[in-house]
């Protein structure tokens, strides 16, 4: 989007399986119920007007005869001949050879992630409420988060919001014990950013109830039942997977050369290694920063955005025969909110944490939202979020968890499918009558 956005009235053709951009830095909040979706996806159609759009998938590319073979949403085939070719297909979650992990397991990288999570996690904790059997109770009400980089730690922290904001809903469950579990297999929680940073989002999480298992692996997942690696066994009612990304495996298919990690390779104009039309940026790509002693960019839309930059100037240069320019670019740092009022930010050495890191990272992510009508909807958003609690609304078809990887669809516990209950199923009026 940002390439096509460079080249204006010259034109392009935009493939992507979405008709709009995901803005994810806002993803976990999506997820907690402050922000609604459509403010944190761009229409590539209005934010590109003289780019051709194109739902659907690339299938193949042809590198020598400059053909790409397109799949479109409406399972039209076709093949599209370019003068350059823009690979730009991002990441996918990286997963592991775990048992149940992508039966069980639900992602936090898409749209349907997230709206997935907070149907989940509000179905969770009303069928907790009717849940007679303890241990199915129990069940309802353990949560279980692998991976604390940013987007385990903020996804976390924004449904632990957005539950605690559900109990006032939920008076039997007020003094119930819920369990929120982060996993990492490293000693530390977002290794990313300043140790002192990570301390304070490590301690903060501490004192909401988290339990933190650091140097953890996860073992297996089978019908709902988490074993970790430090021993610990239970059942859990949602368990997200959020343990790093890898290069979209696509680009192995087009025949691109690639690094270690299976990103594409590419000169600092960003034209893939060997080729002169073909060019790639951002997750997919292994793009060398001049600015941090070449060193590959990390994979964030914070640097895409700037390659995406970079690379429409070289093409329009390329057009029109002048020479083109390495990227380069510095980071600004890096930002997360922790929930409500709650957020940490490196800015540059700029260390702040609490309000005020939570006040720096919105601001820092409201100026990326591509469109300005989108930022409006996202500052209502948050007048609301603040006037107002979360919203509690399910989505009662909304039952089978979005695939990890393979599109096959089985959430860990779901209430529409719960199994019966050990003993019958109590009356009503019997019912008000326990709970008092
Ligand atoms: C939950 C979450 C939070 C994040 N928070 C931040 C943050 O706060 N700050 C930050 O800087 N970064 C953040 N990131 C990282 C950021 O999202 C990525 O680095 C950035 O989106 C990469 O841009 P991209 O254009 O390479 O890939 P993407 O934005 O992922 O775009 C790739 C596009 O290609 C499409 N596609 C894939 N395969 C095909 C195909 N075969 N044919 C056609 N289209 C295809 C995909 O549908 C997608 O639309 C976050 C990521 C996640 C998941």
């Amino acid at each position: 989007m940002t390439v096509a956005r460079r080249l204006g009235w010259r034109g392009a053709t935009i493939v992507n399986v979405q008709n709009s951009m995901l803005f994810t830095p806002m993803l976990p909040e999506v997820a907690g119920g402050v922000i609604e979706m459509r403010n944190v996806m761009t229409p590539l159609a209005m934010a590109c007007p003289h780019a051709e759009i194109i739902p659907g998938r690339v299938t193949d590319l042809a590198l020598e005869d400059r053909c790409a073979e397109v799949e479109t949403d409406g399972g039209v085939r076709m093949h599209i001949e370019y003068e350059h070719v823009v690979v730009a297909v991002g990441a996918v979650p990286r997963t592991l050879p775990i048992a149940g992990l992508t039966d069980n397991a639900v992602g936090c990288s898409t749209v349907l992630d997230a709206l997935y999570l907070r149907n989940q996690l509000l179905r969770m904790l009303a069928a907790a409420e009717m849940e007679p059997d303890l241990e199915r109770r129990r069940r309802h009400l353990t949560f279980v988060f692998v991976g604390a980089g940013f987007a385990g730690v903020e996804a976390l922290a924004e449904l632990h919001n957005l539950a605690q904001d559900a109990l006032r809903y939920h008076p039997t469950l007020r003094d119930v014990r819920q369990r929120w579990i982060l996993v990492d297999a490293a000693p530390t929680i977002l290794g990313q950013i300043p140790s002192r940073l990570g301390q304070y989002v490590h301690d903060r999480l501490v004192q909401r109830g988290v339990e933190l298992r650091l140097g953890t692996r996860l073992v297996s997942v089978v019908d709902g039942r988490v074993a970790l690696s430090d021993g610990t066994e239970c059942d859990a009612g949602m368990l997200v997977w959020a343990a790093g990304i890898r290069a979209n495996p696509i680009v192995a298919r087009f025949g691109l050369p690639l690094d270690e990690r299976g990103r594409v390779r590419v000169r600092s104009t960003l034209q893939v290694v060997g080729y002169e039309d073909v060019w790639a940026l951002g997750d997919c790509a292994a793009v060398p920063n001049p600015a941090t002693q070449g060193r590959i960019d990390p994979p964030t839309s914070q640097h895409a955005l700037r390659q995406g930059q970079r690379l429409g100037k070289n093409l329009i240069a390329a057009q029109e025969g002048l020479g083109l320019d390495p990227y380069n670019f510095r980071s600004l740092g890096q930002v997360a909110t922790l929930g409500r009022r709650e957020g940490i930010a490196d800015l540059r050495g700029l260390h702040l944490k609490g309000l005020s890191g939570w006040l720096a990272a919105r601001a820092v992510h409201v100026m990326q939202v591509p469109r300005v009508s989108q930022r409006i909807g996202v500052l209502g958003n948050w007048i609301a979020s603040l006037l107002f609690r979360g919203s509690l609304v399910t989505v009662a078809g909304l039952v089978d968890a979005p695939s990890l990887s393979t599109g096959s669809t089985s959430p860990v516990a779901s209430p529409v499918r719960l199994p019966a209950p050990s003993s019958p199923v109590p009356k009503i009026e019997e019912r008000a009558y326990r709970n008092e």
